[in-house]
Order: structure tokens, then C-alpha cells, then sequence
């Protein structure tokens, strides 16, 4: 059964469990994000063993799928609501990010209805220009949002890094508690400042995280060690967390650039080639459907990825010291965005291994 990703859940609970180790010496409570996962209940469970109480979500039908999955936990709706989903997220979530009062009111009339309370984390735009009102003009707007009472503002939020790649600085944080503490002078009381992602994590390592700042959302560095926006490896984490295996199919020695007038790849892209002469080429049954080819890292020696389509990824296997047949399975490791497409390709089979023991 290939292509096939394989995910460690013990690292992934040891990473948790480091985590939370590390937020917990500030006062940061994680909330566990599994988007990048397609909410898979495995890997939520793995986050609760470790002793995570909040899980986020992007997506209402991830949400749901972890509550039928019989997922004990708070549920946090990190991207906010489409108004068109309102009833089903008064149902499903414990607390949503929000960001325009239109969408808070529906919820709370929806909530009414139901006589029912959700938390909201307001979100805030630093500047990564995403979600967020404007840092400099969002008081009018916080003070309005504080009057729902059953969509009930319970913290100010940002998000940084995603988008734009902007740095969460100790100064951007810093904003973010005095815009709490300017609401806290006006009478609204704040709970939660929900100040980050993995790109903020290495506030708390370099000790220059922000008093005050106490829920960090997170997924990437938990399920991959790894810190996309900062371009590194989270030093305290593993990152043997995730494979993926695909199989050959092809195994030719042939040219290494078209000596052919050139113009666009299926996906518009123009490739530039290096002739690098003859080379030993092993075409694998995996394609950009299934994987963000660039977000592949092989974890076989002497294997090169070269390029992909939407259902070839031709890999260089000359300086390899084996001699590939096809039937064989050459192995990678993921960034962020291959992950996220290999889990979500319904042709990529996904396994669980944990101790060793692989279902
Ligand atoms: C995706 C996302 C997160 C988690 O980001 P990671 O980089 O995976 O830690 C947190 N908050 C929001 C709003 C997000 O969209």
C-alpha cells in the first residue's frame, strides 16, 4: 500500500510533552493544532496523552470529525466561522478566533437561540496583514465585541509567520498587552492572550516572551520539530516524527536535461535544468497530487529529488550506493506543505506507529 505516511505518535506526544514542559515555565497554555492533519483523531489523542486540554482547528468538519471520534477535549476553531456554518459551529466548538463583529453577532444569536456560551479570542492584525483588526485602530471594535454575552469575549489573539513570514518580536507581543490591558482600564475583562504559533516559540527559548502572554496555538512544531517561518529545526524537539514511502516504478539511465526547445510544466512553472550528463533516474508512483514535491527531503543517501508532475516525481539515485529496481520504496521526510497535501490526498495511505508497532 503506496505512497504510504507514516506517523510517529510517540515522538509526537515526547515532543508535546516538551512543549509543555518549556510554556508551562511562562504561563503559556498549548493548544494543540491539528489542521495539518486533517484533525486525525490518532494524532489528538496523542496531544491529550500528553497532556494538552485544548485542541485547535481550522476546519468545522475536522471538529467534528475528533467529537464523533469520541476526542475529549475543549475545542478551539482557529480560523474564523463562515457565516453559512454559524449552527454548526455553535454545536461543535468551545472557543473560535474571530475577527469581524458581523460574524460574532450571527454566533451569538445563533447562541442565544440555544442558550449556550462561546469563548471568543478577538483577533488582532501585528502586521502580517491576515486575519485580525488593525493594531492601531482596533479599540472601538474590542469594546463592541465585549457586549455579546453568549458569544463571549474571553481574550485577544494574533497570529504571525503564516502569511507573510513576519516575526513575532517580543515588541510585536508586547503591543498585544497593552492593547489587553487598555481593554482591562475600560472595564472588559481578558483572560486569555493568545499570542502565537510555532514561529513563537523561540520567544520562550531566548527567555523574551512578554509577561501576560498565555495561550500559544501550535501544530507544526509538534508534529514536524520544525519552525517553517524561522527556517530551523526546534532544537528541544525531534523531528523523526513523519515519513513518507514511495514506491519505483521506473529505473533508467538517461540525459539529465531536454535537448529540446523548452516551454511550461503542467503547472505553468518554467524548470531550470542543470546537464549534469547521464544520470541514474528512478521515477517513484507519487505526484503533486499527493505531496508538495519542493517539501520532500529523502531520508536515503545519494537519492536527489529532480522534479514532479501530478503523478511522477523523478528522483536521482546515481550517487546512491544500492542499485534501485522498481518495486522498491525510497523514503522522505516532509516540511509543512508537504505534509499538509500528503495528509489531505486521499491516495496517500496513513499509518500510526507508536512504540514500534505500526497499525
Ligand atoms: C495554523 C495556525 C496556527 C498553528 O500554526 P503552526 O505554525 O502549525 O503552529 C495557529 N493559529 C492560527 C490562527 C493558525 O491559522
Amino acid at each position: 500500500m503506496y505512497p504510504k505516511l507514516i506517523l510517529r505518535l510517540h515522538v509526537i506526544r515526547e515532543n508535546t510533552k516538551r512543549l509543555i514542559d518549556l510554556a508551562t515555565k511562562f504561563g503559556v497554555e498549548i493548544v494543540g493544532v491539528t489542521k495539518v492533519v486533517c484533525g486525525e483523531p490518532a494524532v489528538a489523542s496523542a496531544f491529550i496523552e500528553a497532556g494538552i486540554k485544548k485542541i485547535g482547528d481550522s476546519r468545522t468538519d475536522n471538529i467534528e470529525k475528533m467529537r464523533k471520534a469520541g476526542i475529549d477535549a475543549h475545542f478551539q476553531l482557529i480560523r474564523s466561522p463562515m457565516v453559512s456554518e454559524i449552527p454548526r459551529i455553535a454545536v461543535l466548538a468551545d472557543s473560535v478566533l474571530i475577527s469581524e463583529l458581523s460574524v460574532m453577532s450571527a454566533l451569538d444569536e445563533e447562541l442565544r437561540k440555544r442558550d449556550k456560551q462561546i469563548e471568543v479570542i478577538y483577533m488582532v492584525d501585528l502586521g502580517e496583514l491576515r486575519e485580525g483588526c488593525w493594531h492601531e485602530s482596533c479599540m472601538n471594535e474590542l469594546l463592541e465585541a465585549a457586549r455579546f454575552h453568549h458569544a463571549r469575549l474571553k481574550g485577544v489573539g494574533t497570529n504571525l509567520g503564516c502569511f507573510y513570514g513576519v516575526l513575532p518580536t517580543p515588541e510585536k507581543l508586547q503591543r498585544l498587552v497593552e492593547i489587553a490591558e487598555e481593554l482591562r482600564k475600560k472595564g472588559v475583562e481578558i483572560q486569555t492572550i493568545s499570542g502565537g504559533n510555532t514561529a513563537t516559540i523561540y520567544l520562550m527559548e531566548e527567555g523574551s516572551l512578554p509577561k501576560k502572554v498565555n495561550q500559544f496555538r501550535v501544530g507544526e512544531a509538534l508534529i514536524l520539530g520544525t519552525d517553517v517561518t524561522g527556517q530551523r529545526t526546534v532544537p528541544f524537539l525531534n523531528q523523526n516524527t513523519v515519513e513518507l514511502h514511495a514506491e519505483i516504478i521506473e529505473v533508467k539511465k538517461k540525459p539529465s536535461k531536454p535537448a529540446a526547445p523548452r516551454k511550461h510544466d503542467a503547472f505553468g512553472r518554467t524548470v531550470n535544468v542543470e546537464d549534469m550528463g547521464t544520470r541514474i533516474r528512478a521515477i517513484l508512483a507519487l505526484g503533486e497530487q499527493d505531496v508538495m514535491v519542493s517539501g520532500l527531503k529523502p531520508i536515503d543517501e545519494g537519492v536527489k529529488v529532480v522534479h514532479g508532475s501530478s503523478d511522477h516525481i523523478v528522483v536521482d539515485v546515481t550517487e546512491s550506493m544500492r542499485a534501485w529496481v522498481p518495486g522498491e520504496v525510497i523514503r522522505f521526510q516532509l516540511n509543512y506543505g508537504a505534509l499538509l497535501r500528503a495528509f489531505t490526498s486521499p491516495y496517500v495511505h496513513k499509518m500510526y506507529e507508536d512504540m514500534g508497532a505500526v497499525e
